[in-house]
C-alpha cells in the first residue's frame, strides 16, 4: 500500500522533489525573498559589514530597533497604552515571567487548560501563586484572579480560540503560534507575549506586549532582565538583545508590510487552511480531523490516517510519502501523534498547493479496494 501511495504522490507532483516546503510546526519557513536579504545581510548590511557582528549599543542598531517596534505596533495596531518589549528565554520563560510580572499581591490567576501549551503554563504558575483552571474563555472568572490566561493557538492540539473574550480581569495571551496571521483587539487583550521563531523570524527574541498600568508589580527576586518594568524603563537594552533575531523580524514585518499588512495574512492564512481542511473532510474514509469544525486552528492543522482499525503505522506512510515528494515537517507532536502542517506568515500559496495535491492523490491510493 505504501509503495502505491508513495508512487501515485509522485506521479501527481513530479517537481515536488526539486523544491521542498517545511511544514513544521517548531519554526516558520523565511519567504525566500527576506531569507535573500537575510543572507546578504549577514554578508553585508549598509556597507557596515555583517549584521552578524552588528554591535548592540550602534547607532545603526538602535535605529533598526526602534523601526522594527515603530513596524509592529503598526502592523498589530498597538496603542500607547501598550508597552512593547523585545526579550529572551523563548515563550516558556514567559509561563513563569508572566505570573511573576503581574501577581502583584493577588493570590493567583486564572488559566484556560485547553491543550499542550496552556498546561504548561499552568504548571509554570502553580509554582508562583494559585491557579483557577477554567474550561473556556468565556467562563466567569473570580474577580479576584490577577488575570485570565489563554492560549490563543495550541499548536500541538490543533485547536484555536478565534474570538477575544471580554473578561472581566487582565487578559494575558500566549500567541506564539498565530501572532500577525491574525488581527488583535488590544482594548480586550492586557499581555501578549510570542516567541518569533513561528511567527516571523528566528529563535531568539520574544515579544512582549503588555498595558503599561500593569508595568512594576513584579515579586522581589525577579532579575532586572526579566522585570517588565525594568525592561520598559531601559527599552530592552538592558542587556545585549538579540541583535540577529531582530533583524530578521524586522525584514519579516517590511514584508508582510508590503504584502497588504495583517489583514492580508490573516484572509490568506485562513484561506490556506481552508484548503487542507477542505481536502482532509473531502477524503474523511483516508483522513480524521479530531478538533470540531468551530475550534479547528487556522495555524495548526492536526489530522491522523484513518480511524479505527487502521494503527500509527499509516501516520508514518503518510508522512514518508509527503516526505519523499518534498513535503517535510508533516509528523505530529511525539505527544499527539498522528499529523500536523503549520500554516505560519512564511508558509506560501505553492506550499498548500503541493500539500493539498499529495494529501487527494494519498487519499486515492489509500481508499481503493
Ligand atoms: N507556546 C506555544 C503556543 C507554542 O507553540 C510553543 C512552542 O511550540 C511555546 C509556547 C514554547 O515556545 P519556546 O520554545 O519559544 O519556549
Amino acid at each position: 500500500m505504501a509503495a502505491s501511495c508513495f508512487a501515485e504522490a509522485v506521479v501527481v507532483d513530479a517537481g515536488a522533489r526539486r523544491r521542498p516546503f517545511d511544514f513544521s510546526a517548531a519554526a516558520g519557513p523565511l519567504p525566500a525573498p527576506v531569507a535573500a536579504q537575510v543572507a546578504e545581510a549577514c554578508r553585508d548590511w549598509r556597507g557596515l559589514g555583517s549584521v552578524l557582528g552588528l554591535p548592540f549599543t550602534s547607532q545603526a542598531f538602535a535605529g533598526l530597533m526602534d523601526q522594527t517596534r515603530a513596524l509592529l505596533r503598526d502592523q498589530l495596531g498597538i496603542p500607547d497604552s501598550h508597552e512593547l518589549l523585545f526579550l529572551q528565554g523563548g515563550a516558556s520563560a514567559q509561563f513563569a515571567l508572566v505570573p511573576l510580572n503581574l501577581l502583584g499581591q493577588a493570590r493567583g490567576a486564572a488559566y484556560v487548560e485547553s491543550g499542550h501549551w496552556s498546561r504548561r503554563a499552568i504548571a509554570q504558575a502553580r509554582r508562583h501563586g494559585e491557579v483557577l483552571v477554567v474550561a473556556h474563555p468565556g467562563q466567569r472568572v473570580d474577580a479576584r484572579a490577577a488575570y485570565l490566561h489563554l492560549t490563543s493557538n495550541e499548536t500541538v492540539d490543533g485547536l484555536q480560540w478565534h474570538e477575544w473574550p471580554a473578561v472581566g480581569v487582565p487578559l494575558a495571551v500566549d500567541m506564539t503560534s498565530d501572532f500577525l496571521t491574525r488581527p488583535v483587539d488590544w482594548s480586550r487583550v492586557a499581555l501578549g507575549y510570542a516567541a518569533m521563531q513561528k511567527a516571523i523570524g528566528v529563535a531568539g527574541l520574544t515579544v512582549v506586549v503588555v498595558r503599561r498600568d500593569l508595568l512594576g508589580r513584579a515579586r522581589a527576586g525577579v532579575p532586572p532582565v526579566f522585570d517588565y518594568a525594568a525592561q520598559a524603563a531601559a527599552g530592552s537594552r538592558l542587556n545585549t538583545p538579540p541583535v540577529f533575531a531582530i533583524f530578521v523580524t524586522h525584514e519579516m514585518l517590511r514584508w508582510i508590510a508590503a504584502a497588504g499588512g495583517v489583514a492580508a495574512l490573516a484572509l490568506a492564512t485562513a484561506q490556506r487552511s481552508a484548503r487542507v481542511y477542505e481536502v482532509l473532510d473531502r477524503c474523511e474514509a483516508v483522513f480524521r480531523v479530531g478538533v470540531p469544525v468551530a475550534q479547528r486552528s487556522r495555524n495548526s492543522i492536526c489530522f491522523a490516517v484513518g480511524s479505527g482499525m487502521r494503527t500509527a503505522a499509516d501516520n508514518e506512510r503518510c508522512i514518508a510519502a509527503a516526505q519523499a515528494v518534498g513535503l517535510h515537517g508533516l509528523c505530529g507532536h511525539p505527544q499527539a501523534g498522528g499529523l500536523r502542517a503549520a500554516i505560519y506568515a512564511g508558509t506560501s500559496d505553492a506550499a498548500v498547493d503541493r500539500l493539498c495535491d499529495f494529501l487527494a492523490a494519498f487519499a486515492r491510493g489509500h481508499s481503493a479496494p
